[in-house]
């Protein structure tokens, strides 16, 4: 059914003429991802100031068929913020809806509308003697709604769980436009189904999420970061999980880089950024370990630990950043890959995850397979190993096209996915299934599962304008 355009004059009195924008020139900015790999052709970018005007918004697209894709920071990599050409639909942005709207620092509390950035959502913790512990390389672009939706990880998830589990209560527009009003924030409340975890981690297919009650927690004091180098994957599991019981559990961030992160940023970026000089190793683990006490006890417990990896081979080396400056240098080793994945003319990526104790087998599987298909590609897997998160992404041969080498992509992505998946694991751990990974759910996921997602979809959302084809297929 083709929708009916002519509710968009409604819309613009509804919303005013700041909430709908229909100029091309206007709604560019909306309708390109930050990657700019995924390009939308939205029929009208909606842009309401208020829990109301989002559902009058959602009432009049539904009345007029026009299906609704709801947008945060237009950050997410699995292409879920995106309205497809071949499908005419209206981008809902919650940029407008960024209010914190109260901090309760008794309760550990912070409730904040959807369109409020990470970032300015961290800071306003802090600023109340408290931590948001949601970290994650956009956070100054990625707003509340945009990581419940995707139920994002990130550098703590170790720690502190994934987005998921930092939620007390939802505010949620459905799909027919009522309101439903679940801001709770209770630590316990058994009182039947748990309704919010239907909307977190859906990705804007069951309804649009207005606001948030999130948990909060003690600021640490106190952070240790440091840098050590590796024999093999193996060693860093060992090390995480010594750490983690050495440190009772202190052990905030804990990031596998390959040595391709150093000598690719040396090659690709122009940057000199080895920690290490004195001795190349193949693999390293960017730590962190936070505490609520000021005082060496922590780094003393980690430096002992370190020493016994030492004395048995389990490291080869390792610094400790002694200022905010050092620290941030060794975050850059952390944060290269992705970039020169950019450079290099042509890289797969894949985010998934398997057991923890089983990364190091995964990433031996996948790297023995990939090579085999792609003779002379070029793998660097990294990220948050010790929660099981691999990004497990591969550069082109050096002799081979960016273009040939993409081509043989649905072909290795499938093997990586399999591979994972033999070692009970899932083909996205942390940036979701949007436009990029639907088909590829339908390949992996039980048919029970598949099945009970669809009779979700159909009770919230019968008329299928919430984010069509995203996740699952449109029915
Ligand atoms: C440099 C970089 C680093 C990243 N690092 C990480 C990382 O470490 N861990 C990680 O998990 N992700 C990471 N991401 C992915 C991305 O930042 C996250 O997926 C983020 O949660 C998306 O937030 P957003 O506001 O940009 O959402 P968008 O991209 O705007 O939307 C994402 C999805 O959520 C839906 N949505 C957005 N807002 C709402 C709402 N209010 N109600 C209902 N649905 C909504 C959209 O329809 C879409 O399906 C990274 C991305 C980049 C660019």
């Amino acid at each position: 059914m083709q929708p009916d355009l002519s509710v968009l004059a409604a819309l613009t009195s509804a919303l005013g003429p700041a909430g709908v924008l229909t100029q091309p020139s206007d709604m560019a900015a909306y309708a390109t991802d930050q990657r700019g790999i995924a390009v939308s052709a939205p029929v009208a970018v909606l842009r309401p100031a208020s829990t109301q005007e989002t559902a009058a918004a959602v009432r009049l697209c539904a009345a007029a068929g026009l299906p609704i894709v709801p947008q945060g920071g237009n950050t997410g990599l699995a292409g879920g913020a995106v309205a497809r050409p071949e499908r005419p639909a209206a981008l809902l942005n919650l940029g407008r809806m960024d209010r914190i709207r109260e901090l309760d620092a008794l309760d550990y509390t912070v409730t904040v509308e959807a369109g409020c950035i990470l970032q300015r959502l961290r800071e306003a913790a802090d600023a109340a003697d408290r931590q948001f512990p949601l970290s994650l390389a956009a956070e100054g672009s990625c707003t509340v709604g945009g990581i419940l939706s995707t139920n994002a990880g990130g550098v703590m998830t170790l720690r502190y769980g994934n987005a998921r589990d930092l939620v007390l209560g939802l505010e949620v527009v459905l799909a027919d436009g009522q309101v439903w009003q679940g801001l709770r924030r209770l630590r316990k409340d058994n009182t039947g189904y748990d309704l919010k975890h239907l909307f977190l981690g859906a990705e804007g297919t069951l309804g649009i999420i207005t606001a948030a009650t999130l948990k909060l927690f003690p600021r640490p004091r106190r952070t240790d970061t440091l840098f050590a180098a590796l024999p093999d994957p193996d060693a860093a599991i060992a090390l995480s999980a010594r750490l983690r019981n050495a440190t009772a559990d202190a052990l905030t961030a804990f990031e596998l880089v390959p040595r391709f992160a150093i000598d690719g940023a040396a090659r690709y970026l122009g940057e000199q950024i080895d920690p290490l000089p004195a001795a190349p190793s193949p693999w390293y683990a960017l730590v962190e370990l936070t505490s609520g006490s000021a005082d060496g006890a922590l780094r003393r417990q980690a430096e002992a630990a370190l020493a016994a990896a030492l004395d048995e081979g389990l490291i080869q080396d390792a610094v400790f950043a002694e200022s905010e400056a050092q620290r941030r240098a060794l975050w850059r080793v952390r944060e290269a890959p992705p970039e020169i994945g950019r450079k290099v003319g042509g890289a797969l990526h894949h985010d998934v995850s398997v057991p923890v104790s089983r990364v190091p087998a995964f990433i031996a599987e996948a790297t023995a397979a990939v090579t085999a298909l792609v003779p002379g590609c070029r793998p660097y897997p990294f990220g948050h190993v010790a929660d099981g998160n691999i990004h497990y992404n591969i550069a082109r041969p050096e002799t081979m096209s960016g273009e040939a080498f993409l081509a043989r992509g649905p072909e290795v992505k499938r093997r990586v996915h399999d591979i994972a998946l033999a070692h009970n694991g899932s083909i996205s751990a942390e940036h979701g299934i949007g436009l990029f990974k639907r088909d590829e759910l339908q390949r992996v996921k039980p048919a029970l599962e598949l099945e009970l997602m669809r009779r979700m979809k159909a009770a919230l959302d019968p008329a299928g304008i919430m984010n069509p084809g995203k996740v699952l297929p449109e029915a």
